[in-house]
């Protein structure tokens, strides 16, 4: 049986300085580890197919499918504020582009599949651990209903892969909308190459936002759609974990699960990832991040926006806007958490109150929430009584409310991957049993579903299986 994707590579017939073209590095054993079925059948694409031992092959790497043309993108970026002026696919391959049935094209990458000239010290090789969290969590966060790359496959390699220790090496099958980031800019616009700017904005006006007619309008449309995915990612209590430039889609998807997390216990400082040492991606500080990053992106727009006194005002403006966009999200989405479908002066006052009393209280988020819809919220606080003061004022509100119930049904899920059981995922599968992994995502497919046989899956993590630190996908 041979595989034919009807693959159309816009991106690979941009200049030659975008990319570098390049093969995936062959290993020595492909082996199945998932197709995401109903990924592929929404995309256009047979799972069998992708379950065959052909495609098995050419997403390890052994084979390249008729009509990807893979390259490695360059791209630039500032890491924990620090730049860097070249990073790229150091461990990733943009096999080539499909549009979908819904008229959508689409990146398929391969994410572990060796080494390219952007790896400098790194091998291009990835665990499964990262894979099987990139999977699970991207996959969970699409079922939450927010805009992410997502997993259409994993393979593993057959080959070990060296941390500290020898690790099967994986590779997983990432599907995005494009791999364009923030980054991207930022590499020509640090060679003051406005030739390959220009292009690269029209690219991405065609591909992600047809309305825009300037680069002013590019970054409106930029601006806009990163306030509501952060707003998102806030009402689901999601720490990306490295909001580097790099890190940053043009298209507004969420990309990179390296050392993400959905936290468990509600604290606005919080952070996982282990080299996040000063707390700058702590989940309080994602949206002031965004702005940051956004101002990057905006500073490699000026040179295509005309008169720079007048470009720069223009661009501040359009920035400016984030803080009334992302917030308006955000209270649209933490309204509904509490079961107002209404908007009333108090909202926000009154859900402020209560996530201080949680943070005080040290209530576990997605509990807290979901147990407001059968009664169950104020077991989550150490202190109940704080609870049920704060819900005299909350049962007040909502009398003035039709259907609170399936309003916080709707935005409060009960399942979201917790880390304890994503760590459960990966130390099965490192021993080659996926059925944990299987059953995550199972789970994780319907999250604001109540789903008796997986009750436990609700659970908080007890405290011998608390994770506290979470590491980069390398
Ligand atoms: P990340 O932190 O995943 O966004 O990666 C930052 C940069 O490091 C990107 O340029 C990656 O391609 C590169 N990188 C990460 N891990 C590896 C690896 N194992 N081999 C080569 N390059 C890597
Ligand atoms: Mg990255």
């Amino acid at each position: 049986m041979t595989i034919t994707l009807p693959f159309d590579n816009s991106y690979a017939r941009l200049p030659d300085r975008f990319y570098a073209r390049q093969r995936a590095v062959p290993v020595r054993e492909p082996g199945l580890i998932a197709v995401n079925d109903a990924l592929a059948r929404a995309l256009g694409l047979d799972p069998d197919a992708l379950a065959a031992p052909e495609a098995v092959a050419a997403f390890a790497g052994n084979t390249t499918l008729e009509g990807a043309e893979p390259i490695a993108q360059a791209y630039a970026g500032h890491q924990f504020g620090g730049w860097v002026p070249q990073l790229g696919d150091g461990r990733a391959l943009l096999l080539g582009e499909v549009v979908a049935p819904d008229g959508k094209r689409f990146d398929i990458q391969l994410k572990g599949s060796g080494p390219t000239p952007f790896s400098r010290r790194g091998d291009g090789r990835a665990w499964i651990g990262p894979v099987i969290r990139e999977y699970i969590v991207s996959e969970a966060m699409a079922a939450l209903g927010l805009p992410t790359t997502r997993a259409l496959a994993a393979v593993t390699t057959g080959e070990p892969v060296w941390r500290e220790t020898a690790l099967p090496g994986a590779v997983l099958v990432r599907v995005a909308a494009s791999h364009i980031r923030v980054g991207t800019f930022q590499y020509f616009a640090a060679r003051q190459d406005t030739e390959a700017l220009r292009l690269l904005t029209d690219h991405v006006i065609t591909r992600h936002y047809p309305n825009a007619r300037t680069p002013l309008d590019l970054l409106d449309a930029v601006t806009a759609a990163q306030a509501r995915l952060i707003a998102g990612w806030m009402s689901f209590g999601f720490i990306h974990g490295v909001m580097n430039t790099d890190n940053m889609t043009i298209s507004g998807e969420t990309i990179d699960y390296g050392p993400c997390a959905f936290m468990d216990d509600y604290d606005p400082l919080k952070v996982f990832s282990s080299i996040d040492q000063f707390g700058r991606y702590a989940y309080g500080n994602q949206p002031r991040i965004a702005v940051w990053n956004l101002a990057q992106f905006a500073s490699c727009l000026l040179p295509l926006m005309g008169e720079e006194e007048a470009a720069i005002e223009a661009a501040t403006a359009s920035i400016n806007r984030f803080p009334e966009i992302y917030e308006a999200e955000w209270l649209r989405r933490f309204r509904a958490k509490i079961g107002l479908a209404t908007e009333e002066d108090g909202d926000a006052d009154l859900i402020e109150a209560m996530l201080t009393r949680m943070a005080e209280g040290h209530a576990d988020f997605t509990r807290t929430f979901r147990g407001l819809i059968d009664g169950k919220a104020a077991a989550e606080f150490s202190d109940p009584a704080a609870f049920e003061s704060w819900a005299e004022d909350w049962k007040a509100r909502t009398e003035r409310e039709a259907d609170v119930r399936s309003t916080m049904r709707a935005a409060n899920p009960a399942y979201i991957p917790r880390n304890h059981r994503i760590e459960a995922a990966i130390n099965a599968a490192v021993t080659g049993d996926y059925d944990p992994f299987h059953r995550l995502n199972t789970i994780l497919a319907r999250p604001f579903d109540d789903q008796p046989d997986a009750a436990d899956y609700r659970a908080a993590p007890t405290e011998e299986e608390i994770v506290a630190r979470t590491f980069c996908g390398t």
